[in-house]
């Protein structure tokens, strides 16, 4: 049914047009020509102009060919990099790069899989509902696209996102994460000279740190300080120091709590730094820019659209394990906009590095489960 070589040369010739985050022109084109062909209809969003990308996020719309409610499918056509010059490679059946870029099976898989089955309903006249395709931009960089979708254009209220490694994973459940930069403002002083003028903003950061929980707190949520940087010399007493991190759960209270101390940590070493000279006295001082990263997303394991997919799955005897995500995606956002919205695995591999990898096989396997998905939708 699935026509192997068909799928192979439709992800050949996607992972040979590089689409970086932002840079998405090239491939946007190819889509809306091959969705054309399809016989899809395309409508695009603003999305571009908002976040400074070349392209919009597309929906193509498939009609009917019997009633029922809308199914959304979605990918996102960008790429982490390197992604300049890809040139896509296939020996025994596996797809990777030619070795100095990553391949962009995330997520052209996803997107050569959703084609495929597309194809497949054509052929053989298999009755489905009407049909949502969505394809964002910038995903890679903070989920970009997806956060400035018009949600007015989607009709579908299911849906399923292809973008998970592996090919027996259903994504029901992922967490939200804040992500904080705080400036820590000290006294510049000579280290040698006079220390007791300074107060060292590296010295603060460090006590706040030691403070802190970090690392896994709970089975539900994480806490991490990625970037530290400050100073400019030994004999400095280093004036400014600059810390980023990140709070991830799949709870929102203890996102919201774990957060808040996290914060309130650093501002009490802040605020108990204070020196006095010649009678004044110098305090050191913070500014915060913390931010929502994606909320959270959980699908209920009885609800609709599991029942569907966990439904077909066993009619074609696919063996699928419903889990937990530890990161967010589109669909974090997708979920956040009343679109009960799974994530399926596409069979990549070893994504985000030059190492990364699919089989056509496996991509074969679910583009053939995405059809009995669509046919009992
Ligand atoms: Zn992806």
């Amino acid at each position: 049914m699935i026509n192997s070589e068909r799928i192979s040369n439709e992800f050949a010739q996607q992972t040979a047009i590089d689409s970086p985050s932002f840079k998405e022109a090239a491939m946007a084109d190819y889509l809306r020509q091959r969705f054309a062909q399809l016989g899809a209809t395309l409508v695009e969003d603003r999305a571009a102009d908002q976040i400074g990308s070349q392209s919009n996020n597309l929906i193509f719309r498939i009609a009917g060919t019997k009633p029922g409610k809308p199914l959304l499918l979605s990918a996102h056509m960008d790429t982490v990099g390197p992604a300049e010059g890809v040139e896509p490679v296939l020996i025994d059946g596996v797809f990777r790069s030619a070795g100095n870029t990553i391949l962009g099976a995330d997520d052209k898989a996803g997107i050569a899989e959703i084609i495929e089955a597309l194809e497949v309903l054509a052929e053989q006249e298999i009755a489905h509902v009407p049909l949502e395709v969505a394809i964002t931009v910038c995903e890679e960089v903070g989920l970009l696209g997806a956060k400035h979708l018009d949600f007015s254009l989607l009709n579908a209220k299911r849906g399923i996102a292809l973008d998970t490694t592996g090919i027996s994973d259903v994504i029901h459940k992922a967490p939200a994460a804040n992500r904080f930069k705080v400036k820590i403002i000290g006294q510049e002083a000579h280290a040698g000279v006079i220390p007791e003028n300074g107060i060292s903003s590296i010295q603060i950061a460090a006590k706040a740190i030691s403070r802190m929980q970090l690392g896994r707190i709970d089975e539900e949520t994480t806490a991490n300080i990625g970037i530290i940087k400050g100073g400019q010399a030994t004999n400095i007493i280093p004036r400014q120091t600059i810390l980023e991190g990140e709070i991830r759960s799949h709870n929102p209270d203890k996102l919201q709590e774990l957060t808040r101390q996290i914060i309130a940590l650093i501002e009490e070493e802040v605020e108990t730094a204070r020196i006095s000279v010649d009678g004044t006295e110098i305090k050191a001082s913070m500014s915060l820019d913390l931010h929502e990263e994606y909320p959270s997303m959980h699908v209920d394991k009885q609800a609709e659209i599991l029942q569907l997919i966990t439904g077909a799955a066993e009619a074609i005897n696919f063996p699928l394990h419903i889990k937990a995500a530890g990161g967010g995606s589109d669909a974090n956002i997708l979920n956040a906009h009343g679109i009960q919205c799974v994530i399926l695995g596409t069979g990549m591999n070893k994504v985000h590095s030059v190492e990364e990898e699919v089989r056509v096989e496996d991509m074969v396997q679910i583009a053939r489960l995405l059809v009995e998905i669509i046919r009992c939708a």
